[in-house]
């Protein structure tokens, strides 16, 4: 199975929101990674054919997706940013109508409506209406929609937003199973999300891909630029306004500094091995502190 995406471009007036992204997916785990803004659910929309791209073409094993049509969206599960579901259905309900949506049979919906359910735990909750959802089990209702018919190709965009940290990682792990086979793309701005289940990580930035390679390989990049530096309380706000400081913990005897720096930021700062998340805020630093905010 083999998904290309050629020289997908979309602007929204002056703002261009996608430029010149080109991919070619094989099964497997791909994150989209990139700070809000960067043009995640742009591509997703044009890859699911909600949105029409200006430029480009997606080919599914050889073929145009263009001129498949519904053959080519049936191979599709695609949870959206905010996805919008009929408050007086109940969970149930609004699976059985999904299920039908997708062209599933009774007999297959039978089958597999327990199971995206209970993988989502939302099991108890199936003769809830879903307004009465709180915001984490709409979400987890939506990742059970799109998983819904075993799709050769999964979509999801923010999939773990508004989650608590222990559905967090239930999702995660719910992923990273049933991706056997196929096709999977997160979006995502949260590093942790995808750090231990993507095989391949494209960071766009600004529309653009700005790379496109393993975890290890993006981190290898970092590799001594990463230091910790235990020192006193009164030099902390001179290295924050000098350097890239990404973590302050307070020991007993003094403060541990995280730094991202080229050169050694400190006397006493000693390397240390660099992970997914220093990569990201290594090449996101600015808007990294504006979304903090
Ligand atoms: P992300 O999902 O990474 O947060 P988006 O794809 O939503 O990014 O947005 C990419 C850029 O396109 C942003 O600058 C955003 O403001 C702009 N944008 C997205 N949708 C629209 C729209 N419907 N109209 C105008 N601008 C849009
Ligand atoms: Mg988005």
């Amino acid at each position: 199975m083999k998904l290309e995406l050629n020289h997908i471009s979309k602007a929204y007036g002056k703002t261009k929101a996608l430029t010149d992204f080109n991919a070619v997916l094989e099964p497997g785990i791909y994150a989209l990674l990139g700070p809000n803004g960067s043009g995640k659910s742009t591509l997703m929309n044009i890859i699911t054919d909600n949105l029409k791209a200006d430029k480009g073409e997606i080919i599914f094993n050889g073929e145009k997706a263009k001129n498949m049509g519904v053959r080519f969206r049936e191979k599709i599960g695609f949870m959206p940013q905010y996805p919008g579901v009929y408050p007086s259905f109940t969970v149930e309900d609004y699976l059985w109508y999904m299920a039908k949506l997708k062209g599933l049979s009774n007999q297959k919906a039978r089958q597999e409506i327990p199971n995206v359910l209970e993988a989502v735990e939302l099991t108890e909750s199936l003769k809830t209406k879903v307004g009465a959802l709180s915001g984490g089990m709409k979400q987890r209702l939506c990742l059970a929609c799109a998983v819904l018919g075993d799709p050769d190709i999964l979509i999801l965009d923010e999939p773990t937003a508004g989650l608590d940290p222990k559905q967090r990682i239930a999702v995660r792990n719910y992923i990273s199973r049933i991706a056997f086979n196929k096709i999977v793309i997160i979006a995502t701005h949260v590093v942790s999300d995808i750090e231990y289940i993507a095989g391949n990580i494209i960071i766009l930035k600004k529309g653009c891909i700005y790379r496109s390679a393993s975890p290890s390989s993006l981190i290898s990049e970092i590799e001594g630029k990463v230091w910790l530096a235990e020192t006193e309380e009164k030099d902390v706000e001179n290295l924050q306004k000098t350097t890239k400081v990404t973590n302050i913990s307070k020991e007993a005897e003094c403060v541990r500094v995280r730094i991202l720096s080229d050169t050694k930021p400190h006397p006493l700062a000693q390397n240390t091995p660099p992970t997914l998340e220093d990569y990201y805020l290594y090449v996101f630093g600015e808007e990294y502190e504006k979304e903090k905010m």
